[in-house]
């Protein structure tokens, strides 16, 4: 079954200690959208600017992935720079130019609207929430987030969970949320909010799913090199919706492989600049790397 994917569709410039790369393919919903296309059909739903390279337009339809609903506009893309510390884990955001974003009303290709899975990759809340009004009866939708909104668009974040089955966050922007320390009983009071199925991500450490029916941890995949985590956010949730979407049974019987297959995918981001690792990578290298997983875990 295919997917619906909205968020940003950007140009990211990232500096770490070892690299900088300038301008390469990035954006929540890149990123998303390329994990997911090797489970099932993605439609990307974002904006462009006349400066966006053809090479990053050739390497959407390299996998497969729908552009009906990508819009291009005259103006710049979407530009997000970041810096990393030495740690790899702690980045900053060096600027955020919104470019043809500023004006952006996503609007969905009639063939989009009765698409059975949704994911709201990261984007204004405002926006996310516009995508689901134009969607005709979705079977699963999934929001990811981030801290920008918490601070400026709670209101906006808060009404969007009410629509949702399942959040996707991570462990600091859970406890904003929720003003409680603890991961899993800020899941717990993030159910009372709206969404069934709470993922709370905690970066090298894996994920936890909270439902009413318990816990579930998904681990990372244990990497000796991380060349830029930028995305892997996206990719775990991306990769995880389209393993949903291209598997058969229904979605809580398959949520947790779908974690796993999301943190595989995510692993591969981590390797390399952008999404240069994760578009070299075939399914067969995913499952390889989900048995490892799944040895590495058995006891
Ligand atoms: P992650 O590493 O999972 O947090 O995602 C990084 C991606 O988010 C980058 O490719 C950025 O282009 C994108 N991004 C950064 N800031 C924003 C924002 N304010 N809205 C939407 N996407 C953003």
């Amino acid at each position: 079954m295919s997917i619906v994917v909205v968020g940003s569709t950007a140009l990211d410039s990232i500096k770490t200690p070892k690299s900088e790369n300038p301008r390469l393919l990035g954006g929540s919903a890149s990123h998303a959208a390329v994990a997911a296309s090797f489970f099932s059909p993605v439609n990307l739903i974002g904006i462009v600017g006349d400066d966006f390279p053809e090479e990053y337009i050739e390497l959407y339809k390299r996998h497969g992935i729908e552009l009906e609903g990508l819009q291009r506009s005259p103006g710049k893309t979407f530009h997000w720079s970041g810096e990393y510390e030495v740690n790899m884990n702690n980045r900053s955001t060096l600027a955020t130019e919104l470019g043809v974003f500023e004006t952006f009303q996503p609007s969905l290709p009639e063939s989009c609207k009765e698409k059975p899975f949704v994911l709201l990759a990261n984007i204004a809340p405002a926006l996310q929430i516009h995508v689901l009004d134009q969607m005709k009866s979705p079977k699963f939708v999934v929001a990811d987030t981030m801290d920008l909104w918490l601070n400026i668009a709670l209101e906006d974040l808060l009404a969007l969970l009410k629509r949702i089955d399942c959040l996707v966050l991570n462990d600091s922007e859970a406890r904003q949320l929720t003003g409680e320390d603890n991961v899993i009983v800020a899941a717990k009071k993030i159910h009372d909010l709206g969404p069934e199925y709470v993922i709370v991500k905690k970066g090298e450490h894996g994920a936890v799913l909270s439902h009413e029916t318990g816990l579930f941890i998904a681990p990372a995949y244990p990497l000796d090199n991380v060349e830029d985590p930028t995305g892997a956010g996206d990719s775990f949730v991306g990769g995880m919706i389209g393993y949903l979407a291209g598997t058969e049974g229904d979605v809580h019987q398959n949520l947790r492989k779908a974690m796993i297959y999301g943190s595989v995918v995510a692993s591969f981001c981590c390797e390399g600049f952008g999404l240069k690792q994760t578009t070299q990578v075939t399914r067969q290298l995913i499952e390889d790397r989900v048995s490892r997983l799944n040895q590495l875990v058995a006891f």
